[in-house]
């Protein structure tokens, strides 16, 4: 063993005499509970599930995922709290309506995950994809629950070569039924966005969905099935688009689970050695397999990065616990980087121009997100002065300018409009007494102001239209323009 392996065990708090003597023939291996395992040789990947710190984040986001398609049966002031109304061109998003004009909105919403998911590429790899894809989130409950049914990888693989009998039917019967229903789950909560889902429900028991929910549902559904239970990890090796893009966001710098060669080889299970007989110089792999039974897309890290590693960290979780009961140093597989193995020293993360580049856009469309929230008002005012003719002079002496008023409801509820206005001593105004304007919707109506000449001190003389929701005074808003009069010298 060399000299700095020794030093690296001294680091972590171990004696290099005592590794040394560490016996890791498969017999004692058995005796502390470490598995020798066969390696994954192709076919359909049925990984061991292992518990971890790894495992657990997995399973945190996956049950998050699973919240989240609870969200449509959220109510919020009566209504659905995520509701995205295609239909009406309005998404609402508890109690707050974004209509058309508003879709910068949902632009800087977007920009802000899309540069989210780039820094954390650059930074620590595939993590959207190791932790948080539904890709691989579905697929972990699908064989999760193909472990409940069939049993554990070896039983499963059995299962698979075995001919057809009757208990074998059953089992698949039972799995592919349960997996059928998630993905029928899975395409009626995405639908159920669009639409309200308790009517969608209520629709279902009498077939009133319209040909468009029945398609997406049908497709979603088969889809969800056939890509988290039927093609599993071949879906992130052979289809996935972003797979192929993430190798541009990532740098020597990016840390990834990696195996370290320099302290794992020449892997091997060393035997106690005879008085006499000189000890193999191993490295600390034991060549057990179970980083590579863990690994849900059938990767063996041990030979490098590769295409197929999604960055779940599973393998770490398993090596670590092998480590553990080997006691040895953890480690073995762990998060780090290219220039860490070159002897680099890692700079933080605040000083890598790429992930300054990408917080520096997150944090201009967060703060446009947070104007845009915090300035976001439930109804929207615009006046459009009549341009032909600029005024009418009426024969009482008084000026009449002329404007069409379009109000926008952006409240879950019905709106009836009031509208007044404000300027120089003498105005008076005729509009419609209450304009009513359902929800996500816009109501016009005609505005006349007039003032006497005699009152008018300039040409341009500003005025301000103030619209108020008679339902809820404290929603209002002020629009300010200009009353247009004769020259005045
Ligand atoms: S890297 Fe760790 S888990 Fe993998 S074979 Fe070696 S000892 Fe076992
Ligand atoms: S090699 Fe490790 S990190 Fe990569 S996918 Fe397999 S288990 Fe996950």
């Amino acid at each position: 063993m060399s000299d700095s392996k020794k030093e690296l065990y001294r680091d972590n708090g171990q004696t290099g005499s005592l590794l040394d003597q560490m016996d890791t023939s498969n017999k004692n291996l058995e005796s502390i509970g470490v598995e020798i395992l066969p390696v994954h040789t192709g076919g359909t990947v049925h990984a061991k599930r292992i518990k971890g710190t790894f495992r657990t984040v997995k399973w945190v986001i996956a049950f998050a995922w699973l919240a989240f398609f609870l969200a449509p049966y959220l109510r919020w002031d009566g209504h659905q709290a995520l509701l995205f109304d295609l239909g009406n061109r309005q998404f609402h998003i508890f109690g707050l309506t974004i209509l058309p004009q508003d879709i910068w909105i949902l632009a800087l919403i977007l920009l802000f995950f899309s540069l989210l998911l780039a820094a954390s590429t650059a930074i620590a790899g595939r993590l959207w994809c190791g932790y948080a894809c539904f890709q691989t989130v579905w697929t972990d409950v699908f064989t999760w629950i193909e472990e409940k049914i069939e049993g554990q990888p070896n039983k499963r693989i059995k299962l698979e070569d075995a001919p057809m009998s009757m208990s074998k039917f059953i089992m698949k019967l039972k799995k592919h039924t349960i997996w059928g229903l998630i993905g029928f789950m899975t395409a009626f909560s995405f639908v159920a966005f669009f639409t309200d889902a308790l009517d969608l429900w209520v629709r279902l028991f009498r077939f009133e969905w319209s040909s468009t929910e029945t398609i997406v549902i049908v497709s979603l559904g088969a889809a969800s099935y056939f890509f988290a239970g039927i093609l599993r990890e071949q879906t992130c090796i052979g289809f996935c688009p972003y797979a192929r893009i993430q190798g541009a966001m990532i740098d020597t710098q990016t840390i990834l689970p990696t195996y370290d060669v320099d302290r794992g080889e020449p892997r091997g299970r060393m035997k106690r050695v005879k008085p006499g007989e000189e000890a193999p110089d191993l490295g600390d792999c034991i060549d057990c397999n179970l980083c590579v039974a863990v690994c849900p897309t059938g990767v063996d890290i041990r030979l490098g990065q590769q295409f197929g590693c999604i960055t779940c960290g599973i393998c770490i979780d398993a090596c670590d616990s092998v480590m553990e009961k080997i006691k040895k140093p953890k480690g073995l597989i762990r998060y780090a980087s290219l220039s860490e193995f070159a002897g680099e020293k890692l700079p933080p993360v605040y000083k890598r121009p790429r992930v300054i580049v990408y917080a520096g856009i997150m944090l201009f469309a967060a703060i446009g997100l947070l104007y845009g929230l915090m300035t976001m008002s439930p109804i929207d005012v615009k006046a459009l002065h009549e341009r032909s003719p600029l005024y009418v002079q009426m024969s009482d002496g008084n000026i009449q300018n002329k404007w069409t008023i379009k109000v926008v409801n952006k409240t879950n509820e019905i709106m009836r409009a009031e509208i007044t206005v404000q300027g120089p001593e003498g105005l008076t105004f005729i509009a419609d007494k209450v304009i009513t304007i359902p929800s996500g919707n816009v109501g016009a109506t005609t505005l006349l102001v007039k003032i006497p000449k005699k009152n008018l001190t300039q040409t341009n003389t500003p005025v301000v239209i103030r619209v108020i929701n008679i339902n809820n005074p404290t929603i209002s808003d002020d629009y300010k323009s200009m009353f247009i009069g004769p020259r005045i010298k």
